[in-house]
């Protein structure tokens, strides 16, 4: 997963990219990268956080009303310098582009771009290989009306590439580019200020640097959208592709920051929706389980929990405490590390616990380690007994858009029952959400766009309708294949 920014406007807008990278440093902290435009492209890049990634001596260099960023977190290619985003072209126009999603046929649209498109992509990114198709197709159009060539080349590169993204773009001269597949898995919000009288744009994952930033949310960009911002902030936009809407339901469930606004869904609104409906089934499931206390694990869960304690009358309380400054075990390289990194990163408070019956709350069981880490956690600071629940269903699927979810195999629930899974975790009692009621508390408010979302995690329905087994095992050997 990654986050994207694209900001044009009348004045320079390096700090602003800054500002709004550090509000989107949760979706990626293997590296980060701005590049902005006036009569020359400014490029910085680094591996790393966004704060040790640009000092001062690069912010002063970083020239012009229009750029893009990006903060990267690898799940494909390797996490290496090579790979830093925006990437950038200079042919048929300078075009830069940073992207959040994922292409599962780049291995043969690099060979397809070499052999047939005469184009030599010097990465293993995917990101450089859209970037190329991009490029490859505005060469072909780029006579015609230059939003109307735009339009054009989005549309052929929709028929090349399978995946998910949302992408933005900066073109030397013209203006920025935001586009979203055309089912719309990735998120892309668009927000716009008034600076005297011309308009000035922001494009983003999520709309969490807006209000600092005095940036109004405006809409999503469409599933299949293409919007173009001139560099006197005149709008063009146009829908390209009619599919089905089915943005990616882990943004809810995990990856978004919580006061996000995605799809005119409130993630904050969303995981207490979830935590309610959990709730639900656990009266419905074991009416007479007697529980003291709902324990959230820190800090994904902790609105759904509040929500869930509510509902089942239940005192709430945060008996774990998570070190913020240790980073996401999902990062290190291998099960051994992740599983040490667990231990270092969680700690628990006996008051809360000891002699009480405890239902912990996680928003998802992807491999196991945290819950039953936790589980065992509780047990040593004296519970009587541990309920587990998860606030989304079993992950028994690859994710294959973006999301670091790992192979089926390291899955603690591929091709095993929930019991066998509460057995494996050690846990007395374990409820995990059911499907239906995680997209209903995704969906309930009015308004909303989709029925539908993509869940292919839970349920294996991939959106691009295009995925069997040889599609799933070779994504899952790209992914072995991380250096
Ligand atoms: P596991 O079951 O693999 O030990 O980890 C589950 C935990 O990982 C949950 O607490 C959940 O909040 C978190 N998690 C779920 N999906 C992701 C992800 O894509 N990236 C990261 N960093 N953490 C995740
Ligand atoms: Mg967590």
């Amino acid at each position: 997963m990654c986050g994207i920014v694209g900001i044009i406007g009348n004045n320079e807008i390096s700090t602003e990219l800054y500002e709004s990278l550090l509000a989107l440093q949760h979706r990626g902290q293997d590296s980060a990268g701005i590049v902005t435009y006036n009569d020359f492209f400014h490029t910085r890049k680094g591996l790393g956080l966004v704060r040790d990634v640009f000092k001062q001596r690069h912010m002063t260099r970083l020239h012009g009303t229009m750029g893009i960023g990006h903060v990267r977190y690898t799940t494909s290619g390797c996490s290496s310098i090579e790979e830093v985003q925006p990437f950038l072209v200079n042919s048929p126009f300078g075009i830069s582009l940073a992207f959040n999603g994922n292409i599962f046929n780049f291995l043969d649209l690099k060979e397809e771009l070499f052999k047939k498109d005469l184009r030599h992509i010097n990465s293993n990114s995917d990101t450089e290989v859209v970037l190329n198709i991009f490029a490859y197709e505005l060469s072909r159009f780029y006579k015609s009306d230059f939003f109307e060539a735009v339009c054009k080349s989005i549309d052929s590169l929709y028929k090349r590439v399978q995946g998910a993204y949302s992408v933005v773009s900066i073109v030397a001269d013209k203006g920025l580019i935001a586009f979203r597949d055309p089912h719309g898995i990735r998120p892309l919000v668009m927000g716009k200020r008034k600076n005297g009288n011309k308009n000035e744009y922001i494009f983003a994952s999520e709309n969490t640097s807006f209000q600092i930033l005095g940036f109004k949310y405006v809409r999503d960009v469409e599933p299949g959208e293409v919007i173009f911002i001139n560099s006197n902030g005149i709008m063009k936009s146009k829908k390209i592709s009619e599919k089905e809407f089915r943005p990616c339901i882990f943004e809810y469930v995990y990856f978004a920051r919580v006061d996000a606004l995605i799809n005119k869904v409130s993630v904050y609104r969303a995981r207490l929706r979830m935590g309610e409906n959990l709730a639900k089934k656990i009266k419905r499931v074991h009416p007479n389980l007697k529980i003291d206390m709902v324990i959230p694990a820190p800090q994904s869960a902790t609105t759904a929990a509040l929500a869930c304690a509510h509902e089942l009358n239940v005192k709430y309380t945060e008996g774990l405490y998570k070190n913020a400054f240790i980073g996401r075990t999902f990062i290190m390289p291998n099960q051994d590390a992740r599983q040490q990194a667990n231990k270092y990163k969680l700690s628990a408070i006996e008051q809360e616990i000891k002699n009480k019956n405890i239902l912990v709350l996680d928003d998802s069981i992807v491999r196991g380690n945290v819950s039953r880490h936790i589980v065992q956690l509780m047990r040593d600071n004296g519970a009587k007994k541990v309920y587990f629940a998860s606030a989304s269903p079993p992950i028994r699927w690859p994710d294959i858009y973006g999301v670091d979810l790992p192979t089926r195999k390291e899955l603690i629930a591929y091709k095993k029952t929930e019991d066998e899974i509460r057995k494996s975790i050690g846990a007395d009692i374990l409820i995990y959400q059911d499907l239906e009621d995680l997209i209903e508390a995704v969906t309930r408010k009015g308004g909303v766009k989709f029925n539908n979302p993509h869940c292919a995690f839970f349920n294996g329905d991939y959106p691009t309708g295009d995925i069997d087994e040889k599609v799933l095992k070779k994504v899952e050997k790209e992914r072995k294949n991380h250096c």
